[in-house]
């Protein structure tokens, strides 16, 4: 959290973030106790995190569905400083940032292949012609099966299409970001107004950056379920991007068995909110290079 507290004085660029605190719900006593095991893991790093019980939820979010016959809501984890930024602006203000300092960002140039010699990677073949290279790193996240193949690796990631939805524009009404302990359902409200929604990635594997209809409506169930107030709402807009997905959901960020070739992959859903911390490691990798001696990490 400090270091999405520190990113835009760092980047001096406004990522509109919003500490509005993140709520999961937990449905059962089994859920709550797995809550109060990740509360007490926020509170080990010094994260201050709330379990409410069923009458505190219920004075925060009237709106929520407490009795449902299937899923009644018993409770919820509050952690205050968690909540939302702007994903746009972040990618734009480490963009800024790269550029300033000396990093060439070239727009609308495909990678088409790697080439090697001798088994080590000399550059790109592009879209726009052949780039050099001493080290590749290969970040290209929903496609990184495909572009690795361009260097005979293969890599224990799956894609999958993950669902957002944005309804109109309402006045403030959902002033946290809730997630649905039952599925994977979950809300905030943009600073326009409308409300931004997801829950589970398509169940197949694909490269189209559209999703399916069925989880269209799983996730609009998903989410009635939840609120109930929901059903009378219109979506404007909805869009489907591809994961990344590792097998245990960790991120990759490795050597390969080419020598000059590294890998930052397998973020899934979460590669988002781990920019900051990503951030980190990379200066700390590029501190080691400069200067083992000053480095926080060990030498790989
Ligand atoms: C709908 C949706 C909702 C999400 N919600 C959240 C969330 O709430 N929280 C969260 O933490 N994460 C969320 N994520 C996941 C998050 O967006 C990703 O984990 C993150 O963007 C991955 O970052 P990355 O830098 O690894 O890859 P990306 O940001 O995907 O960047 C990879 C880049 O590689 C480029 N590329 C691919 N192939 C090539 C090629 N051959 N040549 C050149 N360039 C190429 C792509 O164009 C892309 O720009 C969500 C994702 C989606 C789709």
């Amino acid at each position: 959290m400090k270091l999405w507290e520190g990113m835009e004085q760092d980047l001096n660029y406004n990522a509109m973030l919003s500490q509005r605190g993140i709520i999961n719900l937990y449905h059962n006593d089994g859920q709550r106790d797995a809550y109060i095991r990740r509360g007490n893991a926020m509170w080990m790093e010094g994260v201050p995190a709330e379990l409410l019980d069923r009458a505190a939820l219920k004075k925060m979010l009237p709106f929520l569905n407490f009795d449902h016959a299937r899923f009644p809501i018993m409770g919820g984890l509050l952690q205050k400083r968690g909540g939302t930024a702007r994903h746009d602006a972040v990618a734009w203000g480490y963009a800024r940032a790269a550029d300033r300092l000396g990093v060439d960002l070239i727009q609308n140039c495909e990678v088409t292949g790697i080439r090697r010699d001798n088994g080590v990677v000399t550059g790109v073949e592009t879209s726009r012609g052949f780039i050099g290279c001493g080290k590749l790193g290969l970040a290209a996240a929903g496609n990184t099966s495909r572009v690795g193949e361009m260097a005979d690796l293969k890599l224990p990631i799956e894609s999958h299409v993950l669902q957002a939805f944005v309804t109109e524009g309402l006045k403030p009404a959902i002033n946290h970001v809730i997630t649905y302990g039952a599925g994977h359902f979950y809300i905030s409200q943009s600073d326009k107004g409308g409300l931004v929604f997801g829950a589970e990635i398509d169940g197949y594997n694909s490269y189209a950056q559209r999703g399916n209809l069925a989880t269209v409506e799983h996730v609009m169930e998903e989410g009635v379920t939840m609120i109930p107030g929901l059903s009378r709402v219109r979506v404007l807009r909805s869009w489907g991007g591809v994961m990344d997905m590792s097998m245990d959901g960790s991120p990759i960020i490795s050597h390969t068995p080419i020598d000059n070739l590294y890998l930052n992959c397998g973020w899934c859903y979460g590669g988002f909110q781990g920019d900051a911390g990503i951030r980190l490691v990379f200066c700390a990798s590029h501190r080691q290079e400069r200067n083992p001696s000053r480095c926080a990490f060990p030498a790989p």
